[in-house]
């Protein structure tokens, strides 16, 4: 099969990352007998200083032309002094409006390999996770109205929350679609003791819940929710919630797998075209050393292949090579125990590519 790929490589590491990623498809193309295509847009700073803005009209209907976006990162301190719509992490809140990607799917899983970097006890830890987070991403209080006003107790600020019965219908069937895919396990985290949004996201995802009766469905309130990540993450399977709530929980669930640099995320919308990246930043104290590792960003290319192409068992595969070279003791340095030989990006990439030969 063909597909047409926009790569926007960003700042710091964004370049090293993606371009192991794109060995990585390569492997694959020729070892399926498919075909990516692909197209190099700019944004973030490298941007900025090439036209002056974070994200070009160029970049943006690239993207939109693309069958899917792989992204690096974005940012750096040479562009810390902007502010505003003019700083390079705008690009990317841009494009995911422009793209009109509502989820954000985030897994968060634990290496046998690498247990010891989870900063969990190591009794939580052996019990394993393998968890999904489905978070809303355009809706919420991240985009309701807001301001600043004189109240009656002085100077004021306020954000509101709004969540429409559209926008939780279509999280909750991803969620559940997601759901049946893994373990058929959804918990709907909210806060319906307290938020009327959160009342009407349980009675509607409980209603979408009924077309799908093999996934078994529970709620959870997020003060609980945000313990158990740490007491017992192993009970999870796929979490869905609101976009504030799933921000950092996601974020949670992450720093228990104990590197970030190991961590991917897709961003989808209605159709098949969604943008993939690793969840870290652009790392720029270790850009351009060799030392970025690029699992993050191979795994967000795996995740592109199963979430936007369809193509299952090559995302497996990618997979699979990965976890192999952690297996078998292959370290970058940021996973890297005393006595490990630390290897770079691109021979990081080489083992990987060979588990997939
Ligand atoms: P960061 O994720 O870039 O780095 C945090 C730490 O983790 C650093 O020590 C870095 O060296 C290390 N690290 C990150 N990714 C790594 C990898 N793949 N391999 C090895 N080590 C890795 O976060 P930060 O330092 O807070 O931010 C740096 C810049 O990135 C800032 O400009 C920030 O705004 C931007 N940022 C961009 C995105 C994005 O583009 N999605 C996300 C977060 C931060």
């Amino acid at each position: 099969m063909n597909f047409n790929i926009a790569l926007v490589k960003g700042d710091g590491i964004g370049p090293e990352i993606v371009g192991s990623a794109v060995r990585v498809l390569d492997e694959i193309a020729s070892k399926y007998g498919h075909s990516f295509s692909y197209n190099e847009y700019l944004a973030g700073g490298a941007a900025i200083d090439e036209t002056g803005v974070p994200l070009p009209d160029e970049t943006r209907e690239g993207c939109l032309a693309s069958d899917s976006v792989l992204f690096g990162a974005v940012g750096g301190p040479k562009w810390d002094h902007l502010g505003g719509d003019e700083r390079p992490e705008k690009a990317l809140l841009k494009l995911r409006a422009s793209m009109e990607l509502f989820t954000n799917l985030r897994p968060a899983r634990i290496y046998d390999a690498l247990k010891a970097d989870s900063p969990l006890r190591a009794d939580i830890v052996d019990e394993g996770f393998d968890i999904m987070i489905v978070r809303e991403l355009t809706g919420g209080i991240y985009f309701g109205e807001r301001g600043r006003r004189d109240g009656d107790k002085g100077p004021e600020a306020y954000d509101t929350e709004s969540y429409s019965v559209m926008e939780i219908e279509r999280i909750a069937h991803v969620a559940f679609q997601t759901a049946m895919k893994r373990r058929k396990k959804l918990t709907s985290v909210d806060k319906a003791n307290v938020l009327e949004t959160s009342r009407l996201w349980r009675e509607t995802v409980h209603r979408i819940g009924e077309q799908y009766p093999e996934v078994e469905l529970s709620d959870m309130l997020v003060d609980n929710a945000a313990m158990q990540l740490v007491r017992n993450p192993s009970q999870f399977d796929v979490i869905v919630t609101s976009n504030m709530f799933g921000d950092i929980l996601s974020d949670e669930a992450s720093q228990i797998t104990g590197s970030i640099g190991l961590l991917a995320s897709s961003s989808l919308g209605e159709g098949t075209r969604g943008l993939y990246e690793p969840i870290h930043g652009s790392a720029p104290d270790i850009a351009g050393t060799g030392k970025a590792n690029p699992i993050a960003t191979i795994l967000s290319a795996a995740m592109m292949l199963r979430y936007s192409f369809g193509l299952e068992r090559e995302a497996d595969s990618i997979e699979a090579a990965v976890e192999k070279a952690l297996c078998e003791g292959h370290r970058t340095g940021d996973i890297a125990g005393e006595g490990d030989r630390i290897l770079s990006c691109d021979e990081m990439t080489d083992v990987i590519i060979g588990y997939l030969r």
